[in-house]
């Protein structure tokens, strides 16, 4: 690899968890450039550290300005310039949207090192189609809106794909679950962390499932393509019934797993007498 870098942009994807996960040339790259913009200067500077770089530090956010921009346009005609988020890759749902599309009118040379990106490795995890799929960035925060958005794209023939977090999780399942029902879902969680999880039901039988193990951490969401029922697996109906049986008689755990999953109440009766 050459040692200088010649001016410019250079989107760098950063580690979503496991910090191994990183390129050779990401490294090299963020270790040549003449700074690096980043959203917190707090989480980069320890991911930079982590790999023994010494670097300057230029704070890019979602607050940054007009102003913030020129200032970092001007020094990448004459420089190399990385540019990272606190995690994944920049620009998918993280800053940078407006600095790459003005530096390429500018006729700044642009280029982007590929490497983690939570919306992918949830996709690959989840084992729905992945033919085609539609990343769809976070549902919106209000309750029409999101009802609106899963209107929308919930007959688009693709997976679709958001980024979630732990607290808005049951009103996202809830939302599904009204727009969508029986439509096979997965949630990635954690991904490439120690917890890493991966989940897939309908709707009603996730939101069963997080009502009874509040979910921690960082989440992927995916919905599978109209025509994709979701049938839950015997691992996960043992799983919603012994979360059940922890507070209810089997009649009234298999009546609750009934409603969450539409299965059959008399053969999870069975099932959960089995359990007990
Ligand atoms: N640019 C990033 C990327 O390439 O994945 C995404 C940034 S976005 C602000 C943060 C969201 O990405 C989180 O709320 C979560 O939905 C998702 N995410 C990031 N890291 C994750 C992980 N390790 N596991 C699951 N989801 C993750």
């Amino acid at each position: 690899m050459d040692n200088t870098l010649s001016p410019g942009l250079y989107i760098v994807a950063t580690p979503i968890g496991n910090l191994g996960d990183i390129t050779l040339r990401s490294v090299e790259t963020l270790r040549m450039v003449s700074a690096v913009a980043c959203e917190d200067t707090r989480v980069t500077g320890k991911l930079l550290h982590h790999l023994g770089i010494k670097q300057r530090l230029i704070r890019y956010d979602d607050h940054a300005g007009e102003g913030d921009r020129e200032r970092l346009l001007a020094l990448m005609m004459d420089e190399p310039v990385a540019l990272v988020s606190d995690a994944g890759t920049p620009l998918i749902s993280d800053p940078g949207y407006r600095l790459v599309r003005t530096a390429r009118e500018r006729g700044i040379a642009v280029t982007s090192l590929p490497g983690p990106n939570a919306a992918v490795v949830g996709m690959t995890l989840s084992g729905l189609p992945n033919d085609r799929f539609l990343f769809a960035g976070f549902l919106p925060n209000k309750a029409k809106a999101r009802e609106d958005t899963l209107t929308a794209l919930g007959q688009v023939p693709a997976t679709l794909v958001f980024y979630e977090t732990a607290p808005r999780l049951d009103a996202a399942l809830a939302a599904i679950e009204a727009v969508l029902p029986g439509r096979e879902v997965a949630v990635a969680r954690e991904l490439t962390k120690k917890f890493e999880e991966c989940r897939t039901g309908t709707p009603g039988a996730l939101a069963a499932h997080y009502a009874a193990h509040p979910p921690k951490g960082e989440i992927v969401l995916l919905i599978a393509p109209p025509g994709e029922e979701a049938a839950p697996s015997d691992f996960d109906v043992d799983a919603l019934l012994r979360a059940a049986l922890a507070d209810a008689k089997p009649s009234q755990a298999a009546a609750a797993v009934a409603k969450a999953t539409g299965l059959d109440r008399k053969t999870l009766y069975a099932r959960a007498m089995e359990l007990k």
